[in-house]
């Protein structure tokens, strides 16, 4: 039986098995069309094992991940994250097909996110990848994470063109489209900012995800003089993680600490970010990411834009950190742009830059 339909409505989600999302109504009359690809995206370049299933009208269909939790006062091991990725791998494939409602066989498009990223990680979603494209004989998308990133922020905000920030636990980015590419106009010298808060976090017993914890600590902060470290468009935060640890060591308060960090860590990356929207005269700034969580962050960012006449978009909570949906939609774009792995050319990249990729869509 067809469920009813509004006119121009394409059956998705649990309603939708896949001979409903081919039927489109054109005043009484159904009519077949064109289905709606659906794409599943598998992240696992770090702490975070992600499934998404996206469309290509861009509606996505679920989001799950299980993400991998260091031993307390621990980094990422990253043979322990592949480890974890490899226990929860199927489990969360499942749950995304659950969420969504659909079956493995509507999968049209497999997706995974081949790069940048920590090796051992990285190599558990391309082998899931990998397996259930054969397995369903679907065509097989490598999608570069900060692309991923990228591509997601702007489908759930609307951004058309921004200047992107592109902070996470990993990454540390000011980069925007030009010549076809996302070029990056600034970034990190050394570690990303996510991570220079999470090891301060780490150290000094504030708890998981780092990020978050100086975020709540720093409420009650004042400002204590941190290094402040930009060289012309990079920037570089090792040093003013050091600092603030020694200054920890010799008392000064934590939540003082945890406010001057945001305030340091966060002017620089306006900074940058100033410099490279007067370069490109560009009317819209994104934030992307775990950072851009942040509310002071996107709150500084905000005021900066707004005095150059500049719009700011934060990429929603749920896609701000890893996930797969991400993957999926980037894979959706890279599928339209024709870029299709074979699979013994399907090897992860590490070092896999964004600005490497073409941006053809
Ligand atoms: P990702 O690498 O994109 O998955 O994001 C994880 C990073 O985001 C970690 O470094 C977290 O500490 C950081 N993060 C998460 N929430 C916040 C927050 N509210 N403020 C600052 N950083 C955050
Ligand atoms: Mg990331």
């Amino acid at each position: 039986m067809v469920p009813a339909l509004r006119a121009g409505d394409i059956l998705s989600g649990p309603q939708g098995p896949r001979a409903l999302r081919k039927m489109r109504v054109r005043g009484n009359q159904q009519q077949e069309v064109k289905s709606s690809m659906l794409c599943l995206g598998i992240e696992s370049t770090a702490h975070t094992f992600g499934a998404g299933i996206a469309d290509s009208d861009g509606r996505i269909l679920s989001n799950t991940r299980d993400t991998f939790v260091p031993k307390q006062g621990k980094g990422i091991v990253p043979r322990e994250a592949a480890d974890h990725h490899a226990d929860v791998c199927s489990r969360v494939i499942g749950d995304a097909l659950r969420q969504s409602g659909v079956t493995l066989s509507d999968i049209d498009l497999i997706a995974f996110a081949q790069g940048p990223g920590l090796p051992p990680c990285l190599r558990v979603g391309a082998v899931a990848a990998r397996t259930l494209a054969l397995k369903l004989n679907r065509p097989l998308v490598g999608v570069n994470h900060a692309v991923g990133h990228i591509e997601i922020g702007k489908l759930a905000t609307g951004a058309q063109d921004p200047v992107i920030l592109y902070v996470s636990g990993g990454n540390t980015q000011v980069l925007a489209l030009a010549g076809g590419r996302y070029r990056v106009f600034g970034e990190t010298l050394d570690i990303p900012v996510g991570n220079a808060l999470d090891q301060f976090a780490r150290e000094a017993g504030l708890g998981n995800p780092g990020g978050r914890c100086v975020e709540e600590a720093a409420r009650s902060g004042k400002y204590v003089e941190l290094p402040y470290v930009v060289k012309g468009m990079d920037l570089s935060f090792a040093g003013i993680v050091t600092a603030a640890l020694q200054k920890l060591k010799e008392g000064t308060a934590v939540e003082d600490l945890c406010y001057s960090l945001q305030e340091t860590c966060f002017a620089m990356l306006v900074e940058v970010t100033e410099r490279a929207l007067a370069h490109t005269d560009k009317k819209e700034v994104l934030l992307v990411g775990g950072v851009a969580a942040n509310k002071r962050f996107s709150e500084m960012i905000g005021i900066m834009a707004k005095e150059r006449g500049a719009k700011t978009f934060v990429v929603p909570q749920e896609y701000a950190g890893d996930n797969g949906v991400n993957i999926a939609w980037g894979g959706i774009l890279e599928h339209r742009a024709g870029r299709m792995l074979e699979i013994e050319k399907s090897a992860t990249d590490s070092r896999w830059r964004a600005d490497e990729v073409e941006v053809r869509w």
